[in-house]
């Protein structure tokens, strides 16, 4: 019976039978994770964000620490954008913090420090899309709202043996409309979370434990004996190449060695986060050293010859950057004029606690085994 992309067959009168089953497994082997069984919205849509795009052994000691320093949405609204980034730093997609700590302030600012209730409300939150929204009104409000992330696509896709790339619009329709349907109006946060556990621990992408399986007998896909075939394979977006040079420019101090380290625009890519003097070297003509010519427009009285450090590939979800790292020194009482944007010159342990990229923990290392 497999489904072209965008159409799927009905659950045939046995959804009721469908939700005892998923639900009666969750109830049983659910794994134990933080942020479960608590009653606090701003918790669930803490975990929900980190979530997003992170495995979830990862998030576990984020979390913990998260809400050690910013336990409520007031402690957040009111910690400062540096304390933010600093706690998130190594968890990637940074705009994540930094929409979670502009929402905290509308949360307190708007809604008088209580978070919406409703799925289309909680989409007023900057980083809140349908897929958060759902399953923070379906776990913290107990809203019968669907959810649907890659698991859940991945298990409707084999419970109905759709085809095609889950990422199209006709087959993200399908699923939303489904998972509508699926959804356990008297315990939709278990069953979300149900959905999304099944397909994290049992429905893998590659060899499902389907004899495991709690919904095997509605499973088209199982029946047909080949589930693996679904989805189909997504049309992978293409990743923007951008290539950079980094310089790690170092002095001698007391102590040791002090890094020149810049803030990124609030804005964009790695938005307010550290880096190592970067520039963009794409189009530069084959003679041309952009970052000598950078390093020249910071003022500094000298800039010394580079040493290169080698080459390291940092993929960002629409970008494939191409780094090209190089370390110089200068001498122990250079200074510099950045311009708008702050800088600090900062020792081994500074830098350990600064707010980087892990592109430039990299570059780091690579400065380390030089
Ligand atoms: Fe996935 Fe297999 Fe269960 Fe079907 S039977 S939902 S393919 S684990």
């Amino acid at each position: 019976m497999t489904n072209q992309e965008g159409q799927a067959a009905s659950f045939d009168g046995r959804i009721d039978a469908f939700r005892d089953d998923l639900l009666t497994w969750y109830d049983r082997d659910k794994r134990e994770l933080p942020w479960r069984g608590i009653d606090d919205p701003y918790k669930t849509w803490v975990s929900e964000i980190m979530l997003q795009q992170t495995q979830v052994a990862t998030v576990i000691d984020y979390y913990h620490r998260w809400l050690e320093r910013f336990p409520t949405v007031e402690a957040l609204a009111g910690a400062d954008r540096e304390q933010v980034m600093e706690l998130w730093a190594g968890l990637g997609y940074y705009r994540r913090a930094r929409f979670l700590h502009e929402s905290a302030t509308m949360v307190v600012d708007e809604f008088d420090g209580e978070l919406p209730t409703t799925f289309d409300e909680l989409q007023k939150l900057k980083g809140v899309g349908p897929y958060t929204a759902g399953a923070i009104a379906s776990i913290a409000f107990g809203q019968s709202v669907p959810v649907v992330d890659g698991n859940v696509e991945r298990v409707i896709s084999r419970l109905q043996e759709i085809g095609g790339d889950p990422k199209s619009t006709a087959n993200q329709k399908v699923y939303w409309a489904l998972a509508e349907e699926l959804v356990d109006p008297e315990r939709p946060g278990d069953f979300n979370q149900a959905m999304m556990e099944l397909g994290a621990t049992i429905c893998t992408p590659s060899s499902p434990s389907c004899m495991l399986c709690p919904v095997r007998e509605h499973c088209h896909g199982f029946r047909a004996g080949h589930p693996e075939d679904f989805p189909g394979v997504a049309s992978r977006a293409r990743q923007k190449p951008v290539d950079v040079a980094t310089c790690v420019l170092w002095r001698s101090a007391s102590g040791g060695r002090e890094y020149l380290t810049l803030q990124r625009p609030a804005d964009g890519l790695l938005g307010g986060l550290w880096e190592f003097p970067t520039v963009e070297t794409d189009g530069a003509a084959a003679n041309a050293d952009p970052m000598t010519d950078y390093l020249s427009g910071l003022d500094l009285d000298e800039v010394p010859d580079s040493r290169e450090l080698g080459q390291l590939v940092h993929h960002f979800s629409h970008i494939r950057m191409t780094i090209t790292a190089e370390s110089r020194e200068v001498h122990a009482d250079a200074a510099i004029q950045s311009g708008d944007r702050a800088h600090r010159w900062v020792d081994e342990v500074a830098l350990e606690d600064l707010p980087m990229s892990a592109a430039m923990r990299k570059v780091h290392v690579l400065f380390e085994q030089d």
